[in-house]
């Protein structure tokens, strides 16, 4: 078996034992894999390895690894997971099936209107600064509902839920208090009436707090592919 099919298998077990111990079912929560900075081939591996979803954080280099893996296109879903700049908004609304990162209704307007007609709905979630850091990019709490309203409002989009990269915390019991805020704003704009099923939270360091506090999609990149050397001439990071 590879590493990467070996950690994968890990990863499902701490994820499977997170949901038991929250008492929800595993299958509440799916696995995205984030292969920024890893080769189309680790992703091919993975795939090998049952892996379907998978995440990117840079435009280009997502563009590029979509285009390599054009043979696995129906059987892969790729996310868009980082910050966008609205002057890159074209290759995401044609390459990407979603995109996690929505801050502000100005790139969502720019992915509805570019959204090729031929193709589904872009599933799109709305990222919220839930603990307040001035460097990370994310909407603000109390402004959540009005921008998810407002993206709700937009043509070939799907609004799908809330992401979140909260601040690093020793220790689950630190690490759930953000995950419990993101989960409130959540039930929040659900009782407000909108329809959404993802809560995107969680990645390789605080996955359990994560599960423990309702997310429905985990985005694991070093625990799967190894730890990343940004030092690739290759990668275009924008
Ligand atoms: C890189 C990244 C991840 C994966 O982080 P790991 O700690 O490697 O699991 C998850 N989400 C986002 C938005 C990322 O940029």
């Amino acid at each position: 078996m590879s590493a990467i099919a070996q950690q994968l298998d890990a990863v499902r077990g701490r994820i499977a034992a997170a949901a038991r111990q929250a008492g929800r079912a595993e299958t509440d929560v799916r696995l995205l894999a984030v292969s920024k900075t890893f080769p189309a081939e680790d992703v091919r591996i993975a795939h090998a390895a049952g892996q379907r979803a998978f995440g990117e954080n840079y435009v280009q280099e997502g563009v590029d690894k979509i285009a390599a893996l054009d043979d696995l296109r129906a059987a892969i879903e790729w996310h868009f997971i980082g910050p966008l700049q609205s002057n890159k908004t074209r290759p995401v609304a044609a390459a990407f099936d979603w995109v996690h990162s929505i801050d502000r209704l100005r790139i969502a307007s720019r992915l509805a209107e570019q959204r090729p007609d031929h193709l589904p709905p872009l599933n799109v979630c709305v990222q919220v600064n839930v603990s307040g850091e001035a460097s990370k990019s994310g909407v603000a709490p109390a402004e959540t509902l009005e921008l998810l309203r407002a993206v709700d409002a937009l043509p070939r989009l799907k609004l799908r839920g809330l992401m979140a990269i909260p601040a690093s915390a020793d220790g689950v019991a630190a690490q759930r208090v953000p995950h419990r805020v993101l989960h409130a704003l959540f039930t929040a704009a659900r009782a407000a009436g909108l329809t959404l099923d993802t809560l995107s939270a969680g990645m390789s360091g605080d996955l359990e707090a994560a599960v423990a506090e309702g997310a429905t999609l985990v985005r694991i990149g070093t625990a799967i592919f190894g730890h990343r050397d940004y030092s690739s001439p290759s990668l275009e990071r924008t």
